[in-house]
């Protein structure tokens, strides 16, 4: 990372973790793919460098380790890595890896975008209209894993607590209540809110929208939206915001506020608007073609991109990427977990994971690669192509796991 940009060498070593369950197969999927595209894109100028980590169910096996010291340190040093799902580690004390590396390499933005690819099975009449990014915050929120048990010195001191703050009464049975807390900072919203601008702005979309419970969560989700519409307003006339339109009817009026938004729309600006969390999942299945940018907070970012995702085929297909902007770091990964009912079965889907290669290969700079990756899957969705979840028509060829990265890698 120099001055805000990569430096990519023509034969980068990316780190990557196979993952638990349907990880290795997905994963041997995905590189047959990335490697086919790399490989047709620039003919032998550029290569990669894959360099295997372990961690998750497979590196405790080996190590008595769920995170190995290694893995971090190596994914802290080549800046760019992906990874398959990993296991959530059962029992007291364990947390789940993905967020654990999330918030050590300060992964903040969760980027998922949402398209549908023709042929995709969907439960709706217009999948087409869905095209949506989402920008999930990654280190704050209730995943912040703060919480007390029922009956434990922990909740006993909340309870405490609360009582001196004359709170307590709020809390409708508090000897049998668990406690958790949930952190939401100018900090931490702000740069989130930013990143998802500044992807609006390059990528010239129409709409910007904060999703939040500001009603009922006013200090935190309230406060959310607050700052995002401070950030979204330093970038000057580039954007036009709800507060702004806001502002102009209260002073002139509703017509002018109108013609004010009208005006936005005309110069190409950038709309940020806002809504609340129920409403959007309501309105996101009416009119997805409302949405093009959503910013919003770890929980409610964690259900938006799976009831989007399922609009356009589910999450066999949700591709993903943990960024920090300033640092470079990035893991992309698949937005499934690891299925692992269906492991060692060579059946579910490996499109999540080969789509998060095309968004890294779009990361690092290396577009023609991504392209390809995308047309690929593209062509294998439209001819029918597929692994049995997207197998719904009577003319499907159904592959498996490896037989469909196989094929992606044919026609690329
Ligand atoms: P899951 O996502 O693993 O599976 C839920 C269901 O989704 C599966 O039964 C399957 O029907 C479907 N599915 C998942 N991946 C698919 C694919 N590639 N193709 C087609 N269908 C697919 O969720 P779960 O069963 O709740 O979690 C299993 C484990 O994964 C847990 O330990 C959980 O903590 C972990 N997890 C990890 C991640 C991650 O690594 N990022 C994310 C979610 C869950």
């Amino acid at each position: 990372m120099k001055d805000g940009q990569l430096q990519v060498p023509d034969m980068p070593t990316i780190p990557f973790i196979e993952g638990d369950g349907i990880g290795p197969e997905i994963w041997g999927a995905a590189k047959t793919v990335f490697d086919a595209a790399v490989k047709t894109a620039y003919h032998g100028q550029k290569q990669v460098n894959w360099l295997p980590l372990l961690a998750g169910e497979t590196a405790f096996k080996q190590t008595h380790e769920w995170l190995p010291d290694k893995t971090l340190a190596n994914l802290q040093n080549y800046l760019v890595g992906i990874k398959g799902p990993l296991t959530t580690p059962i029992g007291v004390g364990h947390r789940s890896i993905n967020v654990t590396l999330r918030q050590k390499l300060d992964l903040y933005a969760c980027f998922r975008p949402v398209t549908y690819y023709p042929g995709s099975p969907s439960p709706v009449v217009h999948p087409e209209n869905v095209d949506i990014d989402v920008f999930r915050e990654n280190t704050e929120d209730i995943y912040a894993g703060i919480e007390a048990d029922v009956g434990t010195e922990d909740a006993e001191e909340w309870e405490q607590l609360l009582a001196k703050q004359g709170k307590l009464d709020k809390v409708r049975f508090p000897e049998s209540s668990a406690f958790g807390i949930k952190p939401i900072s100018k900090e931490g919203s702000s740069r989130l809110v930013k990143a998802a601008v500044d992807y609006a702005l390059t990528h010239e979309k129409h709409t910007l929208t904060l999703v939040h419970k500001g009603n009922i969560m006013k200090k935190t989700e309230g406060s959310f939206k607050q700052w995002g519409y401070e950030v979204a307003e330093s970038y000057g006339d580039r954007v036009f915001t709800t507060n702004q339109y806001n502002a102009i009817r209260k002073a002139q009026g509703q017509a002018a506020a109108d013609q004010a938004d009208a005006d936005a729309r005309a110069a190409g600006k950038l709309i940020v608007n806002d809504v609340i969390t129920d409403n959007f999942f309501q309105q996101a299945l009416l009119f997805p073609q409302h949405f093009d940018v959503v910013a919003t907070m770890n929980l409610n970012g964690d259900y938006i991109s799976d009831a989007l995702a399922a609009q356009v085929g589910g999450i066999g297909i949700a591709p993903g990427g943990n960024i920090n902007y300033q640092t470079g770091r990035a893991i992309f990964e698949a937005t499934h977990g690891t299925a692992p009912q269906f492991a060692g079965q060579n059946k579910l889907n490996p499109t999540s994971i080969i789509l998060s290669g095309a968004m890294m290969f779009d990361y690092i700079g290396w577009q023609t690669a991504a392209k390809l990756i995308r047309s690929g899957i593209s062509q294998a969705i439209a001819t029918h192509n597929v692994t049995e979840d997207f197998a719904k028509t009577p003319d499907a060829t159904v592959y498996s796991t490896s037989g469909f990265g196989d094929y992606v890698a044919k026609v690329i």
